[in-house]
Parts: C-alpha cells; structure tokens; sequence
C-alpha cells in the first residue's frame, strides 16, 4: 500500500542544480508535534527552513512539504544530494520512548522505502564517514557533522536498525522461526494503538516476535529483533 503523502507546500527549496540523491536522511522536528503543526512551520517563508516529509503518528500518512526533485533547506552543504524527513519528536528521546510510535517509525520506514525504490539507493545505515563523502544510503542529520549544520538529531536513542529492517519490508528472505522447544523466554506487551504484541527469545538469543492489530485475531507474523532484556519499551496492557 501506497504512503499517503499529504501535500502542504513549503516556499523554502530551491532547485538540485543537478545534483543527485545519494542520502536519506532522518531529523528529529524538535517541537513540532503532527506533520499539520510541521507544515505550518515550514509553510511560513521567514523559518527559512523545510524537509521533503514529516511523520506523525498518523496511519501510513506523511507530510509532504517539498517535493523530491527539489532541495529541501534542512541540512546545509548536503541539501543538493539529499531527501529528508523530519519525525515530529525529540533527538533527547530513549529509545523506549521511540518504541512507543509504532505508526511514526513505521511511517518513517515506508517512506525510506519509497524513495530508495525511486534513487536506487540502498537501504543501509552509512557510517559518516561515507555519509560525508559519496556514499550512498540512509544516514542520520547528526552524521553530516559541521558542514551539515552540527545537529545531533535523531539521537542515539532512535531504533535505526528496528526502522531499516520494516524498510526491507518484503525483500529480504524470511528467516526459519524457532522450534517450540527452543523457545526459552516470552514476553508480551500492548502499545499504544492496541496493537499487542509477543516475543520470543529463542536458544541461540535471536528474539522475534508477533503481533495483532487491535481488535484482530490474526498474528502479522514475526521478525528477528533485540534481546529480550530490551523489551520495555512497550506500554503494559491497559486495565
Ligand atoms: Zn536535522
């Protein structure tokens, strides 16, 4: 399914010059807390500043400000090679409190997604090194250093890995899940949007899990994750 991209112009781009995309790059909107309040923001041309999207916890719905063939006033020397999004949280969030928007990181990867499709960009986190010369992937504000503004955003805190692999989505091959017998610890959990979800940690260490959407029987299946040990981050079954 298609991400709806909800179209709220931005004054603030100008032209790639003819550069080509080479990075995705993730930003944390630090204020803002919906793409509409993000919009507003950018739509206003004394901010001086834009990305291409934003992600809220809306349902597979983004912000669209700027489209992609332009540039994007967000992370300065980098602006002419690069597409943005900026989530509408905080570089200072743990990565519990991350794990609390499952439909923002999920909005987050169908969007990576998309546009990987669309530059043949591969769907890798860079390291800044490569991020800052001509690598080609996903990297975040903070890895542009000084020439890309000096930003620490998103933060350590943001489960990179966790965003990447719903990126892939369908692409990569389906691991074998565990037997029953080797299944060692579980887990379980309902977020925010009623999703419940269960985890398994399995001999070898790997963890996978389950999950229904809310008022559902059907399991979505299960993918290999973190350590059980990092569970937390889902809120306890309301009462
Ligand atoms: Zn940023």
């Amino acid at each position: 399914m298609a991400l709806k991209r909800l179209w709220i112009a931005s004054p603030n781009y100008s032209s790639r010059g003819g550069a080509g995309v080479r990075l995705i790059v993730i930003h944390t909107a630090e204020g803002a807390l919906t793409i509409e309040s993000l919009g507003s923001f950018f739509s206003s041309r004394s901010s001086q500043a834009s990305s291409h999207v934003g992600a809220d916890d809306t349902v597979n719905t983004v912000g669209e400000y700027v489209k992609r063939a332009d540039k994007a006033w967000t992370c300065a020397d980098y602006n002419g090679v690069s597409v943005n999004i900026e989530m509408c949280a905080f570089a200072s969030w743990s990565t519990d409190e991350w794990m609390r928007h499952p439909n923002m990181l999920a909005n987050c990867a169908a969007w990576i997604s998309e546009e990987a499709a669309y530059y043949s960009i591969p769907i890798t986190k860079l390291s800044p090194t490569d991020a800052q010369n001509n690598g080609r992937g996903v990297c975040f504000h903070s890895d542009l250093g000084i020439s890309g503004v000096g930003h620490n955003d998103p933060g350590l805190g943001f489960p990179v890995d966790y965003v990447l692999s719903l990126a892939r989505g369908g692409s990569s091959p389906t691991p074998t899940p565990p037997k029953e017998e080797d299944i060692v610890a579980i887990a379980t959990g309902v977020n925010n949007a009623g999703a419940l979800h269960v985890f398994y940690e399995a001999k070898d260490g790997s963890l996978w899990y389950t999950w229904q959407k809310k008022g559902e029987t059907a399991w979505q299946g299960g993918k290999p994750g973190k350590s059980v040990a990092e569970l937390k981050p889902f809120a306890p079954a309301p009462k």
